[in-house]
């Protein structure tokens, strides 16, 4: 068995038709799209090409579609400049973000006079959009930024719900849509928003390159000075051979969709029902993504060496930890929704490259390194 990947929510390996592409850019299209002559000219019409691609896939349009190298790029100019240039004073969000939410919003608590709330959440994960309502009844220029699917746990949020809730109250509604872009529906025309962002790396595409979607009516100044790029929002010269990657990644996830769900459900629910071979398991999180499996072992003395050993054993998956000052400690998110800190989280994470033996192969190593349950 060669290595096994199982951390897809962290980043996918690359397709081969984004790899053509990107070579077939990276050989001919060295123009700079700023440059007026062919060669830039070209380069320019592969830039404009992939953001025509882009803004179908979310029915958004050509205009409101912005190449960046990353969500959290896009994430910090969003969070930042909707407070100076949309006179935004409140900001709802939840502790469950991803950490370049969190901690811009930290560093905004800090620097400017804006509000930030955090909803309450319970032991599975889900958010309080009641409590969402209630504070936005509150008469007070509010920016909502809550995110599609949670990168550790896999729970969905009612993102229709969320945009309904902040349509009917003025406010602002951002989402973070990186793990769903591709995977999940995601229009802006069905579920409105003022902001979105993705990052062509979490379904095939290349790091280093992302998106945002401003919605025309809620246009923010630009979080670096320079060139006039992506119409002086972005300044730089574009990462053209990443933003072509990027819009054949998300063409290539969407005409693959069904298929691809199809399968990592299927891998998803031989997991499950692998797992009930082993003791005292949990799975934390409700309303899960496929493709995203955040299980909790029992405290054991090996417990702790669970990544560990899945490593030697050639499986790579995410633990649901962080480290700080050398202390392996739960993560920020695992530790809102209360999980024992004596039990250790894996999250394994699917593609359509996995395999049904491949979980066979894990279930059997993960035999080796927590108890099994006995049959009466
Ligand atoms: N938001 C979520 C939910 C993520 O999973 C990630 C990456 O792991 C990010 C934001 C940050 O994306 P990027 O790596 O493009 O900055």
């Amino acid at each position: 068995m060669q290595h096994i990947y199982l951390d897809h929510a962290s980043t996918t390996p690359l397709i081969s038709p984004v790899i053509e592409e990107m070579n077939v850019v990276m050989k001919e299209y060295y123009g700079n799209a700023s440059s007026i002559h062919h060669h830039g000219r070209q380069a320019k019409m592969l830039i404009e090409n992939a953001r025509k691609t882009i803004a179908q896939a979310l029915g958004a349009s050509i205009g409101e579609i912005f190449f960046c190298s990353s969500a959290t790029e896009a994430h910090n100019m969003i969070l930042t400049n909707a407070i100076s240039d949309l006179d935004v004073k409140r900001i709802i969000s939840s502790p469950l973000e991803h950490h370049c939410i969190i901690h811009t919003l930290d560093h905004l608590v800090k620097e400017t006079d804006v509000e930030v709330v955090y909803l309450n959440v319970d032991q599975h994960g889900t958010i309080d959009l009641d409590q969402l309502q209630n504070l936005l009844a509150e008469d007070q220029k509010t920016l909502v930024s809550l995110m599609y699917v949670n990168n550790e746990i896999g729970n969905i949020l009612d993102m229709n719900r969320v945009s309904e809730i902040c349509s009917t109250n003025g406010a602002l509604f951002h989402c973070d849509t990186v793990q769903g872009v591709g995977k999940l529906p995601l229009n802006v025309n069905d579920t409105p928003l003022a902001f979105l962002a993705g990052s062509a790396h979490k379904f095939n595409g290349p790091k280093g390159v992302g998106f945002l979607y401003m919605n025309g009516d809620n246009i923010i100044s630009p979080m670096m000075y320079g060139g006039a790029q992506e119409r002086n929002i972005r300044a730089g010269t574009e990462n053209i051979i990443g933003i072509t990657g990027m819009a054949v990644a998300l063409e290539k996830a969407l005409e693959q969709k069904t298929e691809r769900a199809d399968h990592i459900k299927s891998l998803n629910q031989h997991m499950r029902t692998r797992l009930e071979e082993l003791d005292d398991i949990k799975i934390n999180g409700t309303d899960q993504i496929d493709n995203i499996l955040s299980v909790s072992f029992p405290p054991t003395d090996r417990a702790d060496m669970l990544m560990f050993n899945l490593d030697i054993s050639r499986i790579s998956a995410s633990s649901g930890s962080a480290c700080s000052s050398g202390i392996e400690h739960d993560s920020h998110v695992l530790q809102h929704i209360g999980h024992p800190a004596e039990r250790k989280t894996i999250r394994f994470s699917f593609s359509h490259f996995n395999t049904l033996e491949e979980i066979d192969f894990v279930i059997e190593k993960l035999k080796k390194f927590t108890p099994v349950k006995i049959e009466s």
